[in-house]
C-alpha cells in the first residue's frame, strides 16, 4: 500500500469512528499529517538519490498525437546550462527489455523545411514509424543544430558549400570542430525515461560509443538509411568517408 492509499484509508477510519472526540480527531489528524510528511520526505529522498549525479531534470510531460501515431512528449531541462531536451516516448519503457531509441539532432532545414541537402527529416520520420510499429520506443530530440554550431553558422557553412566545400571543410573553414555534439545528457534523458538496453537507430558510430561509455547497453544497432536524392549524396558520402558513418549508399549506386 503506498502512502496515498494509506492517507485515504486513515481519513476514512477517523471520520467513520464516532468514539473520537473532536479533540482526539484533531490530534489524530495532526499525527497522521506528520506521518504523511515523513512519508513524503522519504519519497523525495528516494527520488533525489535515484537522480543524484544527473544534470538533466524532467520538467513537463503531455500527450502528442502525430501523423504516425500517438506519443507522449516529455520536456527536460539541463541543470548546468540553458539547454532543453525533448523526448518522444511511446509505450511502457522497461530497463530489462530492449528499447528502440534514437537521438535525433535538431536540423531546422531538414526536419522543418524538408531540405534535400541532408537526410535528417526522413530519418526522423522513419524512426517515428519504426517506434509506432514496435509499439514502444524513445526519440531524444537534441537541440544542437548543425552538429552543434547553431543555425546561423550552419547557413554560413551552406554558403561555403555553395562554392564547392564539403560539410566538413565548411565547418573547419568557419573555425569549428568537425562535430561539436555531446551525448552525455541525452544518455541521462534515456536513463531517466527508464531505458537501459537499447536498439539504437543510428548510422553514427560516435553515438554508439558515447552511449556505451555513459553506461547504456547497445544490444543492436538499427540502420536508418534513407535512399539519398542527388543533393544529399555528397553530404552522405562525406559522412561515410570522413566521419565513419555506417552507410551503404545503395540508394545511389
Ligand atoms: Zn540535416
Amino acid at each position: 500500500m503506498d502512502y496515498f492509499e494509506l492517507r485515504e484509508k486513515a481519513k476514512l477510519t477517523i471520520r467513520a469512528d464516532d468514539f473520537y472526540s473532536p479533540f482526539e480527531i484533531a490530534v489524530n489528524q495532526r499525527n497522521i499529517g506528520c506521518l504523511y510528511l515523513k512519508e513524503e520526505n522519504s519519497l523525495k529522498q528516494q527520488q533525489d538519490r535515484a537522480t543524484a549525479g544527473f544534470t538533466v531534470q524532467k520538467a513537463a510531460e503531455a500527450k502528442l498525437p502525430t501523423e504516425f501515431g500517438a506519443f507522449r512528449i516529455v520536456g527536460f531541462r539541463s541543470t548546468n546550462s540553458d539547454e532543453e531536451f525533448v523526448a518522444l516516448v511511446k509505450g511502457d519503457i522497461n530497463p530489462e527489455e530492449p528499447t528502440l531509441v534514437r537521438i535525433h539532432s535538431q536540423c531546422l532545414t531538414g526536419d522543418v523545411f524538408h531540405s534535400l541537402k541532408c537526410d535528417c527529416g526522413p530519418q526522423l520520420q522513419r524512426a517515428m514509424k519504426l517506434i509506432q510499429s514496435e509499439g514502444k520506443g524513445i526519440i531524444v530530440y537534441q537541440q544542437q543544430e548543425g552538429r552543434g554550431i547553431g543555425i546561423v553558422n550552419k547557413i554560413a557553412a551552406y554558403a561555403l558549400q555553395d562554392e564547392g566545400a564539403d560539410t566538413i571543410e565548411a565547418n573547419v573553414r568557419l573555425g569549428f570542430e568537425i562535430d561539436q555534439r555531446e551525448y552525455g545528457q541525452c544518455a541521462e534523458v534515456i536513463k531517466l525515461l527508464g531505458a537501459q538496453r537499447l536498439k539504437l537507430m543510428s548510422n553514427n558510430p560516435d553515438k554508439v560509443r558515447a552511449l556505451r561509455n555513459a553506461g547504456l547497453e547497445i544490444v543492436e544497432r538499427v540502420p536508418l538509411e534513407i535512399s539519398a536524392n542527388q543533393p544529399a549524396f555528397k553530404y552522405l558520402l562525406t559522412k561515410k568517408e570522413k566521419m565513419g558513418h555506417l552507410l551503404q549508399l545503395n540508394g545511389i549506386f
